[in-house]
């Protein structure tokens, strides 16, 4: 059922990787967030690969952070988005325009019981911000619950509900409580999401005034080291989060569009409905498009007020993310992540019966995590997975970094992803990780 893959890049005249890493340095600002010893100069990509300069051919398992969830360049999407390019590239919501509706309607369609209001953003961490500041004008209250390791976003608001210490800053806070990160593999409580529940509501008995705005989380926490949270706690915390007044926010930057394989968002896998999600990353392809929906009654307190951004909803990305929830459906993405997926998951854990330095494999669908650990005591690998990382990338495979030591192997390629291409990524761990 796949498109056949017959793509050879073109020939390369650009900007050769040296130049490119020297006008970097020059131009743009200094990270410790940037990959790799050498940096690879993409120039190119089709569907699950990217191209470097010379051609050489990498498989995608990273997807641009989760991003490329079609696949790179995928046919309709850059069809869309050139022909309402052509059309009409930019007029805000405060006119009318066609896309912007069709768009929201069939993103409304996605959604389960009353979340049917839909607001556009253009990154996730707007949709944090957006989605706080609603939590907050709707209670009344200030006060937000996040996990510890979440990220929500960078932004002066958001970067409050991060709980990674890498990504601390001394701004204020403003009323943000981090409770225990219901991690099976890593917390204190193992997968009993009764205690991690019970530990949220010792938070706002003892550490508010009894009140919140507002609780949110990641189904599947991302850049914290791809964890699945303890079954059955958000089910918990949110009828605790509710009897207080507040709201339970969903953050499906990563986890939503059926990545997970078993349901379309994450939080359905914790059978739960929230109040407010939040999207964004493979929602555009790649297109810069995040959004927030809520139901009608949280979003009837943002009529009295402008909720208002110039870009957010914009034609063109409108257009192209209709063309990336059609083709989507289309190709029964769910469904292929759920069936490569498993096979994907059931090849990695066979390989850490071979490899002690695996100590857990964990996700699902096309959502996967593998943490490199030292020891029985569960001592991060740090320094063996930077090398695994670049010998990974010479192999021609391309994984996400994650959990505080960067020792988590992040596999969420672009749904597009083949059983092929599993097995050649589960290969090239096997033979990387035989020679370290
Ligand atoms: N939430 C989650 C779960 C994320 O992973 C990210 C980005 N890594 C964000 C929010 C912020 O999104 P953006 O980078 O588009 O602002």
């Amino acid at each position: 059922s796949l498109p056949p893959f017959d793509h050879q890049p073109r020939p390369y005249k650009g900007m050769l990787a040296d130049e490119v890493l020297e006008k970097r340095k020059k131009f743009l600002g200094p990270s410790l967030f940037y990959y790799y010893q050498k940096p690879l100069n993409i120039v190119e990509g089709k569907m699950q690969y990217l191209y470097d300069e010379t051609g050489k051919r990498y498989l995608d398992a990273f997807a641009g952070i989760v991003t490329v969830s079609c696949g790179h360049c995928h046919p309709d999407v850059v069809n869309a988005v050139v022909e309402q390019s052509q059309l009409l590239q930019h007029t805000t919501t405060i006119y009318l325009h066609h896309a912007i509706v069709e768009f929201a309607e069939a993103l409304a369609s996605k959604m389960p019981g009353n979340l049917k209001v839909v607001y556009f953003v253009n990154s996730g961490t707007e949709a944090n911000e957006l989605a706080m500041l609603m939590a907050r004008i709707y209670t009344g209250n200030l006060g937000m619950i996040a996990l510890r390791n979440a990220y929500h976003g960078g932004s002066a608001g958001t970067i409050g509900l991060t709980g990674l210490q890498t990504w601390k800053y001394p701004i204020p806070q403003g009323e943000i409580h981090h409770v225990m990160n219901p991690d099976p593999y890593r917390g204190v409580f193992g997968s009993d999401a009764a205690r991690y529940a019970k530990e949220v509501e010792d938070h706002i008995d003892y550490g508010t005034s009894g009140n919140v705005a507002g609780f949110i989380a990641e189904t599947f926490q991302g850049v914290g080291g791809a964890v699945e949270l303890a079954p059955g706690y958000l089910k918990l915390v949110y009828d605790i989060v509710r009897k207080t007044g507040g709201v339970c926010i969903a953050d499906e930057v990563q986890s939503g569009f059926g990545r997970t394989g078993s349901h379309y968002w994450g939080f359905e896998t914790q059978g739960v409905i929230p109040d407010i999600v939040t999207m964004a990353k493979g929602i555009g392809n790649g297109l810069p498009l995040g959004a927030v929906v809520t139901t009608p009654e949280i979003a009837s307190v943002m009529s009295k007020r402008i909720q208002f951004n110039t870009f957010g909803g914009n034609p063109v990305c409108s257009a192209g993310g209709l063309a990336v929830l059609k083709a989507l459906d289309k190709e029964k993405r769910q469904a292929h992540c759920a069936d490569v997926g498993s096979q994907l998951i059931d090849r990695l854990r066979t390989l850490q019966q071979k490899h002690d330095i695996i100590g857990d494999v964990r996700g699902r669908g096309l959502m996967l995590g593998v943490e490199l650990v030292s020891d029985k005591d569960k001592t991060p690998a740090k320094a063996e997975a930077a090398v695994l990382f670049e010998k990974l990338k010479d192999l021609g495979v391309l994984v996400g970094k994650g959990g505080l030591h960067g020792n988590v192997f992040r596999i969420k390629p672009p749904m597009c992803f083949t059983k092929q291409d599993a097995d050649f990524l589960v290969d090239a761990l096997d033979y990387a990780i035989s020679r370290l």
